[in-house]
This record gives C-alpha cells, structure tokens and sequence, in this order.
C-alpha cells in the first residue's frame, strides 16, 4: 500500500523575516494550508546566526520591522541584534503561527513535476507536495571563508563573524581581523578594549558616516505604545527620510556633499594623518555598501590596533605574513569577510519545468521578473531574490512587496481556477533589462570598487537601483499578462496525471 505523501498549497523555505512575513500574511488572508521548513532549530535566519558583539542592524528598527508588526518598545533607534530577534520570535506568537513551523527540515531538493503540477520536496525528514514553493533562505546565510595561503596550518582560533564562539575568551589575547565591512565594524569597537594586540587586515576601506544611535526613553516609547497616530508619523518620517539616501547611489553627481561630509567625519575621528590615510576609499562614495557607526574610528585610533593595508601572504601556525614580508604574531583569527552571496546554496537544489536546477538556469548571473519569479519554474516566488537588496533602506519593505505579489498571484490563481503561473521569458527579460538600464547610472557599476554587489560578469545582481516606492507599485500587483498561465490538467481514469488538456492564457 502506498502512502499518501503530505500535500500544502504553500511550502515556505526559511523562517527568518522573508519567510515568516509570508507565513503571517498567507494566515491574515485565511489561508491555513501552508508550511514553514527551516533547517535551524529556531527562526531568525540572519537575526538568530549573527551574535557577534555589537551586532545591530544599521536601518532604525522603526522601519526595519514588519509594517502589519508595529513595536513601539524598541529600546533605540538601531537596536541590537537580540532585540530583533526576540521581536522576530514575538511575531510567531503574536500571529499564533508556530503550529505551522517545522524546525530541523532543510531541504534537499524541491523538483517541479508538470503532471501533477506541484512541487515536490525532498528535506532532510521526508517528501512533501505542494502547489506553490516559496524561497525565503536569504542570500546572507552561508559564511564566506578565504582560502588562504597556510590557513590549515594554523594553530590558533579561528571563527568567522556570523559563528561567533563566545565560549571563547578574547581577552588578553593577540588578534587579526580580517575584513573591514559591516560585521567587523560592529565588532571590532567591542572586541577592542578587551585584547591584547588587535591586527586589523583591511582590503578595501569603507565609506564610514556617522549613526547617531541612542537609547529610545520610556516617554517615547508610552507614545508609540498609546498612540497609533505616533506610531505612523515615525515611520513615515524614517521612510521618507531614509528614501533620500539612495539618491547618491541613483545619482552618482549628487553625492559630492555627502562625501565630502564624511572626509570631514573620518577628519574628526582620526587624528592620525597616516592611519586616515590608510582609511580613506579610493573609490566613489556609495560604490559599496555605506557603514554607519560612531564608534569603529574611535576604536582604530587605541595604541593596540593596527590597520594593515598590505595583503596577506601567508598564514602559519601562530603568525601571518603579509606581502612586504613582515610577520606578525596572532593567537585568534577572526573573518569578517562576509557571505557566498554569488551562489545562493538553495539554488542548486531547486529543479524546474525541464529538470535544470535554478543554478544552472541562472549560471553566473541571477536574474528574476520583478526579483520574484523566474521563467520556467512554475508556481516559485523567491523572496529577496535578484536585483531586491537595497544599500539605502530596510530591505522589510522589499520583502513586502514580494508578499503582496504572491497573495495577488493566490488570489487570481483562485478566481480564475488556475494551476500554475510562471512568468514569460520576455516579460522576465524585458524586466531585467530594465534594471540593467538603470544600472547604467548608478555609482555600483560607474563608482570604481569592487564590491559583491556584483557578479563574475560584473553586472550588479542584488540591488533594485531604485526607491522602494517604486519597486512596490511594480511588483505588489500580479499582472496576468506578464505570465503563462495554466488551468489544471485533466487527470487520466488511472489518475496518472497525463495531460488531455490544458488551457494556457497570457502566452
Ligand atoms: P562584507 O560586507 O562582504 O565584508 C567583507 C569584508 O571582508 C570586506 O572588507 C572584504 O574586503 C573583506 N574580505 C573578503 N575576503 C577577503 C580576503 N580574501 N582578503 C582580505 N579581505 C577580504 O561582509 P559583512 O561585513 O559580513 O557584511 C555582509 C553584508 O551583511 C553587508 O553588506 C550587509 O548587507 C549585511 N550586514 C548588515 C548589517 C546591518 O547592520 N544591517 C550588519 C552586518 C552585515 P573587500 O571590501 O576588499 O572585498
């Protein structure tokens, strides 16, 4: 006798804010066949793996949360990563949807079968079907490590940022951190005061401008609680104020001022005319991602830090040697050198219509219509997907639109007795060539660094080059017209699937 595989209509990869604002907002629209697989034991995604000292998001947490999820109690305006979290963790209660959720499930493989019309999933406990998958794994989640010269040999500690060992004592101990983006400028003022020698081997200096982070006091926050009026008007400030902020990236010629008020600000912070100069990017302001912190420079000017500009050579058992042949002494070495972001592991475990994984569809270079849906993968949104990171926002509001792309797409799916939609090539092209247009001008691509922003081709691959307004009136509606769409196939008297119909509109 076989047994019946479990059937959703919505399978959901990941229960970090992709894929728990899908769960909230499929649960709000009366949905209840829907099922959260995630591969840790508790949500979070990048707010549970990231503990490192100091982590923090650098979006205000008034906007970098869910717009159906006020929380008036954040403790400052850029709160701590523990904070989000326990946020996160508030939702699934707040939205009661834990009964959905299934810990310790990482999918293997998810195959789409055109006889049935589902997806079918493989994870790490079992098989399930369901109609419509749903990627919210996140392009942040798989720590990037660099192959150096003698790295196994290596006696010491090592770890990286996003697997931070806090059972390990930094103190009195001589350190190197390698990289200087935005997990080390968080932890290095943290790690600072407490080690002996703190080696830091910079690459490439960031853009750095100040935070102005500060505690929210309990009179604002009795505010936000008491008053709904309140609580939109912050939010409708920081939306609008932090939309501004992509203007030098959209317009290269507009961020002379802004540049020239962070030489002023790396002028203050850094007495050291040799150390500024060491922190000063040769490239243009905005080329790669902009760093907000008050307290990286103060922590660089301390006699036990040194800025170290030339590359690395080679690693020994209890040194590194750099290119000018110095060699350095070093107990504990910790990467700060950010994500596989090139290659979304997910990708490769993904099958469409005709068997290729999205990995091979893509190649070196993703591409979706509208960051979502990707021509010849049937009935697969993909959350945070090509061409919808932001540098100047919260990427919440990105992620949101996706949501109301996929509920629009249920809904017409629904009204119309339809069984599949996957959008056109030429729908999907004419998308991407779009954003590849607008790319043109942006300081990503005209600005002079090399950032992950781009891929092997050197085409900017993660960011939308535009505001968020923009890309929520694009994406939030599902058009039709931009989709192939398939009615349900009629089923054989044996039930084998084999098709003896099938209606397709918008091709
Ligand atoms: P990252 O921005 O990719 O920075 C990695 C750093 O490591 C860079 O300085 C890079 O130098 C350096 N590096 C990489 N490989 C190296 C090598 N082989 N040798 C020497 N240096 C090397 O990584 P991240 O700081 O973890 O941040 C990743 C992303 O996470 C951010 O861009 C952001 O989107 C997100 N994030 C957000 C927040 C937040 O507050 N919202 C906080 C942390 C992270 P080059 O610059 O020369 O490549």
């Amino acid at each position: 006798m076989t047994r019946s595989m479990e059937h959703f209509k919505v399978a959901i990869i990941g229960a970090g804010f992709a894929g728990l604002g899908t769960a909230i907002r499929l649960r709000q629209q009366g949905e209840e066949s829907f099922v959260v697989l995630e591969r840790a034991a508790e949500v979070g995604g990048v707010w549970r793996d990231n503990t490192y000292p100091g982590c923090a998001c650098d979006v205000q947490s008034h906007l970098y949360s869910f717009s159906f999820a006020p929380n008036p109690d954040w403790s400052r305006r850029y709160s701590p990563q523990v904070e989000i979290w326990q946020y996160l963790r508030g939702c699934v209660e707040r939205f009661d949807i834990r009964k959905y959720l299934r810990f310790g499930q990482e999918l293997q493989q998810a195959a789409w079968d055109g006889e049935t019309q589902r997806w079918r999933l493989r994870t790490s406990q079992g098989e399930l079907t369901a109609d419509i998958l749903v990627l919210g794994a996140g392009a942040l989640s798989e720590p990037s490590t660099p192959r150096l010269p003698g790295l196994e040999s290596f006696q010491g500690k090592t770890f990286h940022s996003a697997r931070w060992d806090h059972a390990y004592d930094l103190a009195g101990k001589r350190v190197a951190v390698i990289g200087t983006g935005a997990s080390a400028i968080q932890f290095i003022p943290h790690i600072q005061p407490r080690v002996t020698k703190l080696h830091l081997f910079q690459r490439t200096p960031p853009w750095v401008v100040p935070c102005l982070d500060g505690a929210i006091g309990p009179g604002t926050r009795g505010l936000l609680r008491s008053s709904r009026l309140a609580r939109a008007a912050l939010r409708a400030q920081l939306f609008v104020t932090r939309e501004l902020f992509a203007l030098p990236f959209l317009r290269p010629a507009l961020a002379g001022l802004v540049r020239l008020l962070a030489l002023h600000f790396l002028k203050r912070s850094v007495p050291d005319k040799a150390l500024r100069l060491k922190l000063t990017p040769p490239y243009q302001f905005g080329c790669k991602r902009i760093l907000l912190s008050d307290d990286y420079f103060p922590a660089l000017n301390q006699s036990n830090v040194e800025v170290i500009t030339e590359g690395i050579k080679e690693v020994r058992a209890h040194s590194i040697v750099t290119s000018d042949g110095t060699e350095r002494a070093i107990e504990v070495l910790i990467f700060g050198t950010g994500f596989e972001v090139r290659e979304l592991p997910v990708a490769r475990r993904v099958n469409g219509r005709d068997g290729r994984t999205l990995a091979q569809v893509w190649g070196p270079s993703p591409r979706a219509h509208l960051g979502t849906t990707v021509a010849g993968f049937p009935n697969l949104f993909v959350l945070q997907g090509p061409n919808t990171g932001l540098g100047h926002t919260s990427v919440i509001i990105m992620i949101e639109s996706q949501i109301d792309h996929l509920l629009s797409a249920l809904k017409y799916m629904r009204a119309h007795g339809l069984a599949a939609v996957e959008p056109l090539k030429e729908a999907e092209d004419a998308f991407v060539a779009n954003v590849d247009g607008k790319m043109r001008r942006t300081v990503w691509l005209a600005g002079g660094c090399r950032s992950w922003y781009l891929d092997s081709t050197g085409r900017n691959f993660t960011l939308w080059p535009g505001f968020t307004f923009s890309f929520r009136s694009r994406v939030q509606n599902f058009d039709p017209s931009e989709y192939r769409c398939e009615t349900q196939l009629k089923a054989t008297a044996q039930g084998s699937g084999t098709a003896a119909a099938r209606a397709t509109h918008g091709a």
